[in-house]
């Protein structure tokens, strides 16, 4: 999608930090991080929000959770623990339609957010 934020910085068209990077998934740092460490894992595929999934989508979904796992375990927050958030449309605060999983790590995190 040409007006998507998330496309583009996927594409290069606009520079991201890129952590991880495979032809389904790519994982790179907030802009704005609410956390020492504040990624977000994203598909390559355009999917504006979790209600678009579809069942052939339930493996890239779990290739996400696991790749964000896998970034907080390298980060050194496996034991200590780590948040992973999906906002789903303006009323639970996505303002990107482009799916991405939030990975915070570092600080002590509350229940239930806000
Ligand atoms: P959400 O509000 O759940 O849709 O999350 C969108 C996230 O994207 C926010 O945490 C923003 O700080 C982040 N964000 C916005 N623009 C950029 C950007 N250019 N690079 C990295 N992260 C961004
Ligand atoms: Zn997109």
């Amino acid at each position: 999608m040409n007006d998507c934020l998330f496309c583009k910085i996927i594409k290069g068209e606009i520079p991201g930090s890129i952590i991880y990077r495979d032809d389904r998934i790519v994982a790179f740092n907030d802009i704005n991080p609410q956390a020492p460490l504040h990624a977000l894992i994203v598909p390559t595929r355009h999917i504006p929000t979790l209600n678009a999934l579809r069942r052939e989508d339930d493996g890239l979904v779990g290739e996400m959770v696991r790749r964000g796992a896998a970034i907080a375990a390298e980060k050194g927050y496996e034991e200590s623990g780590y948040r992973t958030v999906f906002n789903t449309n303006p009323g639970a605060g996505q303002s990107v339609f482009h799916i991405h999983l939030h990975l915070l790590g570092g600080r002590k995190f509350t229940w239930p957010p806000g």
